[in-house]
């Protein structure tokens, strides 16, 4: 099913990103948490890449995810792979066995993805996680498809809006996570798991355009 096909190119893209970025990610983990992110990220992405990969082209872009995210939270281990794993799965229902996506799929897809996040981790804006990305990206993705612009756009433009959002979280101390005990350390440094999302956002946008 076409839907599903595209879901497993994007997950094989946020892949790529987290591979190149896998160094990164793991040393700004380090700085006040335990420095696994780079490669918890990496190991929960390739698993639901190639878990969506083999379910592609046959079952439902909602199937496709539901694999693919029980894949990231079972191989990343750790926060972020549960989380990312909800996420994923969440998209998929929000998509159910639709063939075509439009706009208004791609805004429901961004505040399911947000919203499972938040459910999972019971996490507010502020408390320095990922949900401080998650919350202005899906907020730009409704507006910019309310506002009638096309998905390849307005993914572009959240994406940046992504990344400013993460940037701006070195000026917070962590609330959640193992970062918490070590807060003070952590200031300066951008949160990793909004890092990493900003950086997923930005791929997924070039390879929509
Ligand atoms: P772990 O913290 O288990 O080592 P990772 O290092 O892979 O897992 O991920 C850490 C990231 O997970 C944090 O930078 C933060 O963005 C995110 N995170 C941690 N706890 C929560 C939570 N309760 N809600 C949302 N995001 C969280
Ligand atoms: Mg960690
Ligand atoms: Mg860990």
């Amino acid at each position: 099913a076409r839907l599903g096909t595209t879901a497993a190119d994007l997950l094989e893209t946020a892949r790529d990103v987290v591979v190149q970025h896998e160094g990164e990610l793991g040393d700004l983990d380090a700085i006040a948490g335990d420095g696994d992110h780079g490669i918890g990220m990496r190991r929960g992405v390739e698993a639901a890449a190639a878990a969506a990969r083999s379910a592609a082209g046959e079952r439902s872009a909602c199937d496709v995810l539901a694999a693919a995210g029980d894949a990231w939270s079972e191989k990343a281990g750790g926060t972020s792979g549960a989380l990312w794993g909800a996420g994923i799965a969440a998209v998929g229902r929000v998509l159910g066995n639709k063939e075509e996506h439009d706009g208004a799929d791609a805004a429901a897809a961004a505040a399911a993805f947000r919203d499972a996040v938040v459910d999972l981790g019971k996490t507010e804006i502020g408390d320095k996680t990922m949900v401080d990305a998650l919350h202005p990206y899906a907020d730009a993705v409704s507006a910019g498809i309310a506002a009638g612009r096309s998905v390849a756009e307005v993914l572009a433009e959240a994406a940046g809006v992504a990344t400013e959002a993460a940037r701006a979280t070195a000026d917070l101390r962590p609330k959640k996570g193992r970062a918490r005990p070590l807060a003070e350390k952590s200031l300066g440094h951008p949160d990793p798991g909004a890092y990493s999302f900003a950086l997923i956002a930005t791929g997924v946008a070039e390879a929509l355009s």
